[in-house]
């Protein structure tokens, strides 16, 4: 079986070569994403591999089909880039890594709100320049402040185990509640409930017509006056100019993100020697009380180990013409 994989880091490489010794797959990297462009690249090939930018729409989706590509394996859990209707139409195979490490991106987001709230990418640079002084730097307890999950599947369930354990009083909300985490101590809560009381939000839901801006000017509007927004799940669940509006009156406290709505030009390149011509990216990384990650919440090493691992074991299944537990239906 061949596989051609688009938007490739030396990561990947590594991780999906040595995974490969058990599958004998013939595995053809590329840099670049795939998109309406660079699916002209492609010769024959069973399968293509793709990830969280790359764009799998409708017009790529056709040129695949008249390339009898038939399968599109996502080597990540969101399919939000996807056209899931045209690639029933077309017969297209898609599948996923429904679970990976949730612990990963749950404890980068504990990560971003821990830095934000006692400045340590702050401290970090003062004392490396011989300024020891605290002023600026006050944080608050986490003990006893409220946190509002949106989205309690598998990485907002762990997120709320942490939570729970730094003494914090956990409040959610999802159209699923799950009650196990009733039990475990989580309230679920209306939206409105949550973004009234919560002194930290963090997103762990979906990207989906129902979620696109769901943090907008006017459920900003709603929060407790220097709030602090954490998004690990996917950008445009937030109406960035709404955030930075937010920032600057200081309705919002501090902002830690993971994701970005215009990412895909930006996250997982090197543009260090160039002028950056997004705006809205610029403004953001200029307020100290802002933190930008780069999409690493699923960087681990044993994120990566399923990754690879999951994948393969994807393309085999459907390879062997067997039926694959992670394929996407147009129903989610
Ligand atoms: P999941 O499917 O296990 O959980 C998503 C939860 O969101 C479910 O409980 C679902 O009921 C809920 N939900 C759906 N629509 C909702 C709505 N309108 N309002 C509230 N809740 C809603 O997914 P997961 O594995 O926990 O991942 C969550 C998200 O994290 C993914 O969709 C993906 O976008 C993002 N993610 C980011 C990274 C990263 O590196 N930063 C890595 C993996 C996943």
């Amino acid at each position: 079986m061949k596989v051609v994989f688009f938007s490739t880091q030396p990561y990947d490489k590594s991780f999906f070569d040595r995974h490969n010794e058990r599958f004998g797959f013939t595995l053809e990297y590329y840099e670049t994403a795939l998109n309406e462009k660079t699916v002209n690249l492609l010769g024959h090939t069973d399968a293509v591999c793709v990830f969280v930018n790359d764009q799998v729409n409708r017009n790529v989706l056709e040129q695949l089909s008249k390339k009898n590509i038939n399968i599109v394996a996502l080597r990540c859990a969101g399919f939000n880039n996807v056209d899931l209707h045209a690639a029933k139409a077309l017969n297209i195979t898609l599948v996923r890594v429904p679970a990976y490490s949730p612990y990963a991106v749950a404890e980068h987001t504990v990560a971003m709100i821990m830095t934000l709230n006692r400045k340590i990418h702050k401290a970090y640079n003062r004392v490396r320049e011989q300024n020891f002084s605290l002023n600026g730097l006050l944080g608050f307890d986490l003990n006893g402040k409220t946190v509002g999950i949106i989205g309690t599947g598998t990485i907002g369930q762990v997120f709320s185990q942490i939570m729970t354990g730094f003494g914090c009083r956990v409040l959610a909300y999802d159209i699923h509640p799950d009650p196990k985490l009733s039990a475990r101590g989580v309230q679920y809560a209306s939206l409105q409930e949550l973004f009234a009381q919560a002194d930290i939000i963090s997103l762990h839901c979906p990207l989906n017509d129902s979620t696109r801006y769901l943090i907008n000017k006017e459920t900003i509007a709603l929060m407790k006056n220097g709030v602090m927004l954490i998004n690990t799940s996917r950008g445009a669940l937030i109406d960035t100019r709404a955030v930075i509006h937010a920032l600057k009156s200081g309705k919002i406290g501090s902002l830690g993100i993971d994701v970005y709505e215009q990412e895909e030009h930006i996250f997982f390149h090197d543009l260090s020697d160039q002028i950056v011509k997004d705006d809205t990216i610029m403004r953001l990384s200029s307020f100290p009380n802002a933190l930008i990650t780069s999409h690493q919440g699923f960087f681990t090493h044993e994120a990566l180990t399923q990754i690879a691992s999951t994948t393969l074991i994807n393309l085999k299944q459907l390879n062997e013409g067997k039926r694959c537990g992670n394929e996407i239906t147009s129903q989610g």
